[in-house]
């Protein structure tokens, strides 16, 4: 049972809100304090109230994390929700979304609305809020290709501030928010998104074909948003387990940047590396290939094992018993393995939290 704290500071003290079921790891964490804010204003009475010196962890879906067995920092939960239109043309309508809106939800919302550009990051877990924190992307689309602002509370000086996507520093999977962890509250974001529903972009794995086969059953020429919606949908239900049947945070590994150099040596040896060339004459690896390759698809170190169809998709098989214990010997296990085999270090996707809600480096990869 999750047992949300709603500004009850008198529970305070009271030990213990089980977070097990609030991460789609399902890995087992008790903290001490949770607190879930519905209003904004929550947050400023709550914050006008609290010892600046007591660490501060934000929590929203969970699907990001990997949870310490005790967590002694105060976990706040943005679950403000709303959806407004704050702008509108022919060609664009802009949007501001509360940050407890499911994302999934919220693309589906847009589709149905006919306001596009979100449709090829449907089905991505989690909550709006966090979606700039890593900046979420898949299918060719990444959340900054369409976020014009958050607004944010900065924790440490306790106040509000409105941060346009410059301001966020987004990078691949990364921002503002992402290297400077437990300072920022996000609260709002706004969206700018287009109404043209001939812009698609579909060039991307087997998302062309899938959404062509849609458009034709609806008797389109041509794949509309909703299309391409459906299409992804497809894909990922069959490529990426899902978390409420099979505990997992998504991609584990970042697929690591080696030098043109290395790759060409590697390829040398295994002609069937998967890598995508980057600029400054680098290349990116499929790091499920590697671990593929390192004799690690649908193993690890019990219970925490990588998916039998996709290797780097960490799974837990003991939901809700598992610890961050767990993964750090599975994780190191399978980063060593793949340095042994083709000198490639693994970086880690999900943010590992620290008993004090510090984000850590524990066994780094
Ligand atoms: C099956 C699966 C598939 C996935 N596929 C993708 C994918 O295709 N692309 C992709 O980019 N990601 C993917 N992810 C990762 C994840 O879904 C995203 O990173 C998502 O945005 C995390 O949202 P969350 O609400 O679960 O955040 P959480 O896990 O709760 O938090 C993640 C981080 O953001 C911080 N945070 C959370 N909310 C806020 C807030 N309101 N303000 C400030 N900081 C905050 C937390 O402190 C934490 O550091 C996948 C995960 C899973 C389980």
């Amino acid at each position: 049972m999750i047992t949300d704290l709603c500004l009850d500071t008198s529970k305070q003290n009271d030990p213990l809100y089980d977070l097990s079921h609030a991460n789609t790891m399902a890995l087992a964490c008790l903290a001490d304090t949770v607190v879930t804010l519905t209003a904004e204003s929550q947050l400023d009475t709550f914050m006008a109230s609290t010892d600046s010196s007591q660490p501060l962890f934000v929590l929203s879906g969970g699907s990001n994390v990997l949870l310490p067995s005790k967590l002694h920092a105060i976990v706040l939960r943005p679950k403000m929700r709303g959806i407004t239109i704050t702008a509108q043309t022919q060609d664009y309508v802009e949007i501001e979304v509360m940050a407890g809106e499911n994302w999934h939800d919220l693309v589906i919302h847009t589709v149905d609305q006919g306001w596009y550009g979100l449709e090829n990051l449907a089905l991505i877990p989690g909550l709006t809020g966090a979606a700039p924190v890593q900046n979420i992307g898949a299918y060719g689309v990444q959340l900054e290709d369409y976020m014009q602002y958050v607004r944010a509370y900065h924790l440490p000086s306790k106040t509000w501030h409105q941060l346009t996507a410059a301001d966020c520093e987004f990078g691949y999977r990364d921002s503002l928010f992402k290297r400077t962890p437990n300072t920022w509250l996000i609260s709002r974001v706004g969206f700018r998104l287009h109404t043209d529903p001939t812009k698609v972009l579909a060039n991307y794995g087997d998302v062309q074909t899938v959404a062509q086969t849609y458009a034709e059953q609806q008797g389109r020429a041509l794949p509309a948003p909703r299309d391409v919606m459906h299409a992804i949908i497809d894909i990922r239900k069959q490529k990426l387990p899902d978390p409420q049947q099979l505990p997992n945070c998504g991609s584990f590994f970042q697929n690591p940047i080696i030098s043109q150099n290395q790759f060409e040596s590697l390829q040398s040896i295994y002609p069937n590396i998967v890598g995508y060339p980057m600029p400054t004459s680098t290349v990116k690896v499929a790091a499920g290939w590697l671990i593929e390759q390192a004799g690690l698809k649908g193993s690890g170190i019990e219970p925490i094992v990588t998916h039998k169809h996709q290797a780097l998709v960490l799974t837990n098989h003991t939901p809700y018993q598992a610890t961050q214990a767990d993964v750090a010997t599975a994780q190191n296990h399978i980063a060593s393995s793949v340095y042994d085999k083709f000198a490639i270090t693994l970086c880690r996707e999900p943010v590992w939290v620290n008993a004090d809600g510090t984000i850590g480096q524990e066994h780094a990869v």
